[in-house]
Order: structure tokens, then C-alpha cells, then sequence
């Protein structure tokens, strides 16, 4: 059953075709291609790699970096939902698309009509599935999705083979694979092997029971560098993919960041000692200071928890970020900036000359993870890409 009730979608916002947006992300798909390849080459040429591309592909526009990632020969695409998923569909993607959340039974007709690959952790889903698939005609494709411990979706591992025998008796399914989802693979070693070792232990009884495997994945991205053993016949890889490091330490293969967060200075004034910057006047000048204002602000994802923390980049230069950051606008200390001036381009994340701001610095200063930083810049920012 499809909604009848109107949804309101965020293309209302004010067109910048002919002015200059205040913010602007730029993502360089190329950079997303290469790290693609750079994933390819790191795990063995049987083991597939799918492209997680939820949350508005962490950011960076779902369709465009779809588009990308078929082009640079990913096996699948994974999404959060259906409504993803649709999307992607209208747009004419045709590859192989996993959901990776759960189900309600209203949601079946999409999936079987779009030919959708659905993650099945209880009978109920698979049986609104099935019932959809016979009323269709068609046959749809599923993914058990089994918990190890990461207790969100999925049916506990030693459940799993009398869920997945009355799951073969529903007529319509494809059993196309199974998986399962590591919590814990950047700290936790000991709780990886656990998670990994329930795995392969059902795998092993369902094998046994002669029931349908098929593709076995079980790896994220950092699940993917770690654990060798996590591989499988499939990684699902998002957080590299976009070129950003789910760990501290160095990396085993080569990426790079594909989105920039851009901006230009707007205002310049100067300060004399004493004076204050911004709500609650948490910064203060201790000299004679010139602060640039740069309408860039938490409407834009840019969170307050970078106030005082931050920096950010002008004439390839380090500019530190004074004073809270406000709804739409942050101010910035440019004194030891040579020859700063209002229009000047603003990098808040990537490249400018030798510096460079990474998802991963703004993270550690927010006390986040960069997942949430990207994900967090706004839809509503216009996308420009390379
Ligand atoms: C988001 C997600 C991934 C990708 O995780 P990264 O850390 O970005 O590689 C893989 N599997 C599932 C089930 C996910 O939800």
C-alpha cells in the first residue's frame, strides 16, 4: 500500500542557480572510483564488493556516486530502505540493490516490483514477501540476516536454521545470501572473533542441513582491513569507499577523501582586546584581531561541538574558529592570515594549498565519529561534482 497522504520533500529550497551559494559541497566521483579500485585490488578476486550508499551515499548524493560506483564495476549497492531504493530505481540504476533494514509487510510490493534485494530477519517479513511475490508473479531475492551480537536486525545465530527451514517452504524466494554485522571490528578484537566464529559455525550446520547459503558476508570497512576472516564471498565497504578511515591507525591501502565543504568570507572586522565573539561570549580577543565571518553554521551539519575547536582554511592557511558556531554563520581568527578579504574561499573540509581538513579532524574535535560529520552536512547544501 502505497502512502496517500502528501510528503513534503526539501525541493523547496531557494534555487542558486544565479547566485552564489553560501555553502557548497564538492565531491570529485573520480577520487570515489579510485578508492573503489583500491578496495577491489585489497581483497581476493572472488570476494565481491558492495557499495553501501545510505544515507544519501554518507552525504555525498545518492545518485551521482551510484552512477560512479556502477561505472567502477561494484557487484551490488546496498541502501538503508526502500525509499532509497525506489529512488534509485526511478533514476534508472539497475544494479543489484540490497536493503539492509528491516521490512514491513506494506513495504513488499516495492520490493517485488522493483526487483529489490530484501535483508529477511524473521518469518513474518519473508512471509509478506512470499504473498507479494506469488500476487506478482515474480520471484524475489533475500539476504538472511543473522545477529551476532550486534543485537539490532537479524535472527540470533542459533536460531537461524529453524527460521531458515520454514523460510525454504515460503514459495517465491531466491536465497541469495546470508550475513551478519560486526559491532565492534575498530576496538574490540576478542568480541570480532566471537561475532565472526557464530558465524561460521551456522554457516557450517546450515551447510549440514543442506540448506541454501549462498553469498556469505559478514565484513564493514573496518571489519574488512582487520579481520582477513571477515571477508567471505563479499565486503561491504561504505566509510573507505567515500575515502575517510574508520580507524586512527594507518591504513593498508591508499584513499582518498572525495568531498570538500566549501565557503567564501562574507564579512571582516576587527577586534580590539577584550572584545567578544559570538553568543555567550565564550572567545575573546586577547590582541588586536581580525575575524572573518563565514555564513557556515549548525543549519549546515557544521555542529556546534566544533565551536572554539575547530579550524578551517583560507589562502592555504590554518584559521582557527572563534566563538560559537551560530545557525547559519561561524566566525574565524584570520589575523595571521596575509591579505584575508571578503570573498575569499573557505575550506571547511578537504584541500586548500598544503593544508587539509579531513572528516576525521572534525570528528575527533566534535568527540564523534567522521560517519556522523559527512552524513550530518545537510541535504539541503548544493552538491557540485568533479
Ligand atoms: C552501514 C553498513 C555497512 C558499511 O559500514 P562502513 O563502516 O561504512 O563500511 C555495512 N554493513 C551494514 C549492515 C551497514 O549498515
Amino acid at each position: 500500500m502505497e502512502s496517500k497522504s502528501t510528503v513534503l520533500t526539501p525541493d523547496s529550497q531557494p534555487s542558486t542557480d544565479d547566485c552564489v551559494p553560501p555553502v557548497w559541497i564538492e565531491v570529485d566521483l573520480q577520487v570515489i572510483q579510485q578508492n573503489f579500485r583500491q578496495i577491489r585490488r585489497f581483497v581476493s578476486p572472488h570476494v565481491k564488493v558492495l557499495t553501501v550508499v545510505k544515507a544519501n551515499a554518507y552525504g555525498h548524493g545518492l545518485l551521482p556516486v551510484a552512477r560512479a560506483l556502477m561505472e567502477a564495476g561494484t557487484d551490488h549497492l546496498a541502501v538503508a530502505n526502500v525509499v532509497e531504493a525506489v529512488a534509485l530505481r526511478r533514476a534508472g540504476v539497475s544494479a543489484k540493490l540490497l536493503v539492509l533494514g528491516q521490512l514491513l509487510p506494506e513495504e513488499a510490493p516495492l520490493v517485488v516490483r522493483h526487483g529489490l534485494i530484501q535483508a529477511i530477519g524473521d518469518f513474518g517479513a519473508a512471509k509478506a514477501l512470499s504473498r507479494e511475490a506469488l500476487l506478482q508473479e515474480k520471484l524475489v531475492s533475500i539476504h538472511l540476516k543473522v545477529d551476532t551480537g550486534m543485537g539490532r536486525y537479524g535472527v540470533w545465530h542459533e536460531e537461524a536454521v529453524s527460521l531458515f527451514r520454514r523460510l525454504v517452504e515460503l514459495p517465491g524466494l531466491v536465497h541469495e545470501g546470508i550475513f551478519t554485522h560486526l559491532s565492534s571490528a575498530g576496538q574490540n578484537a576478542p568480541a570480532t572473533e566471537e561475532q565472526l566464529e557464530g558465524f561460521s559455525q551456522l554457516i557450517q550446520r546450515l551447510e549440514k542441513a543442506r540448506l541454501p547459503v549462498g553469498i556469505r558476508h559478514a565484513a564493514n570497512s573496518v571489519g574488512m582491513l582487520r579481520f582477513p576472516l571477515s571477508h567471505w564471498d563479499l565486503v561491504r565497504t561504505g566509510l573507505l569507499v567515500y575515502g575517510v578511515s574508520p580507524v586512527k591507525d594507518s591504513q593498508p591501502i591508499e584513499i582518498h577523501p572525495a568531498l570538500s565543504l566549501k565557503s567564501r568570507v562574507r564579512f571582516l572586522k576587527t577586534l580590539q582586546p577584550g572584545q567578544a565573539v559570538s553568543y555567550g561570549g565564550t572567545w575573546k580577543a586577547e590582541k588586536r584581531s581580525l575575524i572573518a565571518t563565514v555564513p557556515v553554521g549548525y543549519a549546515h551539519g557544521y555542529t556546534r561541538a566544533l565551536s572554539n575547536k575547530a579550524q578551517l582554511l583560507v589562502r592555504g592557511r590554518r584559521a582557527p574558529v572563534v566563538g560559537r558556531v551560530t545557525m547559519e554563520d561561524l566566525m574565524c581568527d584570520v589575523t595571521d592570515i596575509p591579505g584575508a578579504q571578503i570573498g575569499d574561499e573557505v575550506v571547511l573540509i578537504g584541500r586548500q594549498g598544503g593544508e587539509q581538513v579531513t572528516a576525521e579532524e572534525l570528528a575527533r574535535h566534535a568527540r564523534t565519529i567522521p560517519y556522523e560529520i559527512l552524513v550530518g552536512l545537510s541535504p539541503s547544501i548544493p552538491r557540485r561534482y568533479l
